[in-house]
């Protein structure tokens, strides 16, 4: 089995490598360039993801790229996004898979034998299965039903950064939370005064790309600092003390996709249901998913493990959407989004058991 797996983030290598453990042969096709510095912030992962990991024998090195080296007090680690995409690529490579860049893909034709998928640039590529990674805004989601639904905009501003050099509470690799009347501030330390930090504000209409790329930093500090004045002055100091950009972005959800798969087209993480960031689920998700795809491909016939996978996953990833958009209602009401779920984190991939 040749498998083409669309998109290289979190969902693309961890895909590959589950499907390289069940002897398939898989390409990587990601369309953005090779040197891409663009990789965003931070995230974290949630222990339920570093179990998917550790099924994919992965959660080692990823911790070692993390903010601590290590999961934190309540078995979240934090770890910049670059970094993780490097690290499971790197495993996707080291497993035998092939990673080729600037492969955008723009329409995939499906035939009894295979797939057939066409790129922005370069030639096209022929497998048996397609599986779309591609992301919340994923080209293979509308391949597989044109009248697939839109992302769905939360009227949350995402920023944050990097600061050095300052003092905030807090154990390292744990993430903490500062409510305040106008917006939410969250942040994690690594114990040698460097902290990761994000902020949700309010944001009634759904900023363009453009206006997003139009924001003056000065400008967003300012608002920062003016959301934030009655907070603890620790946080105003890592706002001020910030090097990196604060990488301004729409928050989105995607609650359902009808349709998750077609003839030898099927979608993973969030191609098929993305969470808002309050969830901190999404990757966690998508690393879930890349095992149970992996496992119904290496128990079933082609043509009953796409069934299978979604039989296993909506429930659980819908209702993880679900719970992100509550966390975020929350946010607008100055509330604490309340993550600590054990269905969520405590989900555990029984790999050796057949689906
Ligand atoms: C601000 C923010 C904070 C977040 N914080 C967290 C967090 O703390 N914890 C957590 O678990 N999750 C978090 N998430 C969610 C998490 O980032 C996503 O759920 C996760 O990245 C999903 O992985 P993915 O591989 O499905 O998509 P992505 O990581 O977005 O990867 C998709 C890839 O596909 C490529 N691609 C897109 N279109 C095409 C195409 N047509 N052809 C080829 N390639 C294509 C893209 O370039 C990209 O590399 C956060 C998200 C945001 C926006």
């Amino acid at each position: 089995m040749h498998a083409l797996v669309i998109g290289g983030g979190v969902a693309g290598p961890a895909t590959a490598v589950a499907l390289r453990s069940i002897g398939a042969q898989v390409t990587i096709c990601e369309a953005r360039p090779a040197q891409d510095k663009d990789a965003g912030l931070w995230v974290m992962l949630a222990p339920n993801g570093l179990a998917a990991l550790e099924v994919l024998g992965l959660k080692d090195a990823v911790l070692r790229e993390s903010l601590a080296g290590a999961a934190g007090p309540s078995g979240f680690a934090p770890i910049r996004r670059a970094g993780l995409y490097r690290v499971l690529r790197e495993a996707a490579v080291a497993a035998g898979a092939r990673i080729l860049h600037d492969r955008k893909l723009v329409a995939a034709d499906t035939f009894a034998d295979g797939v057939v998928a066409r790129f922005a640039e370069g030639p096209a590529l022929s497998g048996d299965l397609l599986v779309g990674c591609d992301g919340i805004h994923s080209r293979t989601r509308t391949l597989i039903d044109p009248d697939a639904p839109r992302t769905r905009y939360v009227p949350l501003l995402n920023l944050g950064g990097f600061a050095s050099g300052v003092d905030a509470p807090g154990e390292p690799a744990q993430l903490q939370f500062v409510p305040s009347p106008k917006g939410f501030f969250g942040y994690t330390v690594s114990g040698s005064r460097e902290v990761w930090w994000f902020a949700n504000l309010p944001w009634g209409a759904e900023p363009t790309r453009a206006e997003l790329a139009a924001m003056d930093r000065a400008a967003l500090t300012a608002r920062l600092l003016d959301t934030f004045a009655s907070a603890p002055s620790f946080v105003r100091d890592v706002i001020r003390a910030t090097w990196t950009d604060l990488y301004a972005l729409a928050t989105h959800d995607l609650p359902t996709v009808p349709v998750w798969s077609r003839d030898r087209l099927v979608l993973l993480g969030d191609a098929a249901h993305a969470t808002t960031p309050t969830s901190g689920q999404g990757s966690s998700m998508a690393l879930e998913d890349a095992v149970v795809l992996a496992q119904c491909l290496r128990d079933l016939p082609w043509s009953q493990a796409p069934a299978r996978y979604e039989e296993l996953r909506r429930t659980r990833v819908e209702s993880v959407v679900a719970l992100g958009a509550r966390a975020s209602a929350a946010k607008l009401r100055s509330g604490i989004p309340d993550n600590s779920l054990d269905w969520v984190l405590d989900h555990r991939i029984d790999w050796s058991s057949r689906v």
